[in-house]
């Protein structure tokens, strides 16, 4: 099928090359010239396992190009909307100023008939809105919401086997394109769900506020385990033998971050205050206030850890990126304790084995190195923010030599703590009391 994919960033760039890798004949298409051109070139904006593979390949068939010419997208005869739909400057609901200049411009570029299959993050009723819109367009135009669930660090692999996809639409011949669309996928077993516009809508915030309740529930339980003497991991064991809470997505850290639980859990507050149905969302209003207070105490907790009131403290900060596996540092928790360490007088330096370059974008600021060791030179305490199995395998004792104090704090859970006590380590872990 001929299809066009607008709006190439993460959701975009991977789901165009995925399609083309289908069989499709895709356009990409995006207004950030620097990012087509690279796109176009088969190489990605940022790192994400075998998507350079699936670009290069792509590009070299030519099933898969890219461009900033919206002309382009009048060839296909499938669109898929893949836009940012970041959080408003000035409230905590979704900017769609993205999705409606995509929509605009499809409209002028394209007369139908054809489909447009949603895939950002909206609020509910956004389908509905444009199905409007395009009723008093001339052509037959029809409309699909099809959220995308992948996570970043496994972009790919989570386009090609979903756990499930979610259709919602009306219409019987959208449907039937969209299946042909995805046949390769779902004869490999994945499940497909029909919805109406609004339950796919909601399919995808709905996911994503259970996720961040439920990590800042188990935040909430390591802050009571650090008071009380109790060692969250003990609990964690137990907590995740019950079939009923299970033990994925079940660690405490730093907070959720990234460009999409913070604001999808503002965004679905805000939208159903909108909707008259404000009252319970207090919940989530709390869910994000706790969420961010990890940030606070992990930035208090190191400070009391690195010592020396009467000197800036060097802190070895081991992560930047919002999660082990992506270099994506947008709202990322692992940055932004940094920034504030720095900005409240602590010398610090961070390594990352894959986030410096677009860490240092947002906070050049801050001083960086791609060496975990030369991270650690002279600190007073390593401080664990990404779970980076690079910083899970690092060894404790050729560390403990570079550093002036072996002291440690993991906020991620990731290291072995025998191993870095064996070592001479005085370590510290989220979720276990201080002297622990
Ligand atoms: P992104 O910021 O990486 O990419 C958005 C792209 O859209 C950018 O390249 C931007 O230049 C382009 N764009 C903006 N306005 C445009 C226009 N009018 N026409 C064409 N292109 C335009 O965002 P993302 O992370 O890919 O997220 C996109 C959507 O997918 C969001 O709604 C997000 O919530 C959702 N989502 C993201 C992920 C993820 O892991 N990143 C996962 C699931 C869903």
């Amino acid at each position: 099928m001929d299809v066009s994919v607008i709006g190439t960033g993460y959701l975009g760039a991977t789901h165009a090359a995925c399609l083309a890798h289908l069989g499709h004949t895709v356009v990409g298409f995006d207004v950030d010239r620097d990012r087509v051109r690279q796109l176009a070139n088969g190489e990605s904006p940022f790192s994400e396992p075998d998507l350079d593979e699936l670009l290069r390949d792509g590009v070299s068939s030519g099933r898969l190009r890219f461009t900033d010419s919206p002309e382009l997208l009048a060839g296909a005869s499938v669109h898929f909307l893949c836009v940012g739909t970041p959080q408003r400057a000035d409230s905590a609901g979704a900017d769609l100023s993205a999705v409606w200049s995509a929509v605009d411009l499809l409209a002028e570029a394209h007369a139908g008939p054809a489909l447009l299959v949603g895939k950002s993050t909206v609020p509910v009723g956004t389908a509905a809105a444009i199905a409007k819109r395009f009723a008093s367009q001339v052509g037959a135009w029809e409309v699909a919401w099809n959220p995308e669930f992948l996570r970043e660090g496994h972009a790919v692999e989570d386009s090609l086997h979903p756990s499930r996809i979610v259709v919602g639409t009306d219409s019987e011949s959208a449907w039937q394109r969209i299946c042909e669309l995805y046949q390769p996928i779902l004869d490999d077993g994945a499940r497909i769900i029909r919805t109406d516009f609004a339950s796919a809508e909601l399919a995808k915030v709905a996911s994503n506020v259970v996720l961040a309740a439920r990590l800042s529930v188990v935040n909430s339980l390591a802050e009571v385990c650090e008071a009380a003497a109790g060692n969250v991991r003990d609990l964690l064991e137990v907590l995740g033998s019950d079939d009923r809470i299970g033990s994925v997505y079940l660690t405490p850290g730093i907070g959720f971050g990234g460009s999409c639980l913070p604001k999808d859990v503002r965004a679905f507050a805000e939208r159903a205050r909108e909707l008259g149905v404000g009252e319970s969302m207090g919940l989530f209003d709390e869910v994000d206030r706790v969420n961010l207070r990890q940030r606070s105490r992990t930035v208090e907790r190191a400070f009391a850890l690195a010592g020396s009131p009467d000197r800036a403290p060097r802190i070895a900060v081991l992560g930047a990126a919002f999660k082990a596996g992506s270099d994506d540092v947008r709202d990322s928790p692992a940055l932004a304790i940094a920034g504030s360490l720095h900005d409240r007088g602590a010398r610090v330096r961070i390594y990352d084995p894959k986030a410096v370059p677009a860490a240092r974008r947002l906070r050049p600021d801050l001083s960086y190195t791609e060496d975990a060791a030369d991270a650690c030179e002279d600190a007073d305490l390593v401080l664990v923010l990404t779970e980076w199995p690079e910083v899970a395998s690092l060894d404790p004792r050729v560390l403990a030599n570079r550093v002036a104090r072996p002291v440690v704090l993991d906020a991620r859970l990731v290291l072995d703590a025998d191993r870095w006590r064996d070592a001479g380590w005085e370590f510290h872990s989220v979720g276990a009391a201080h002297a622990h």
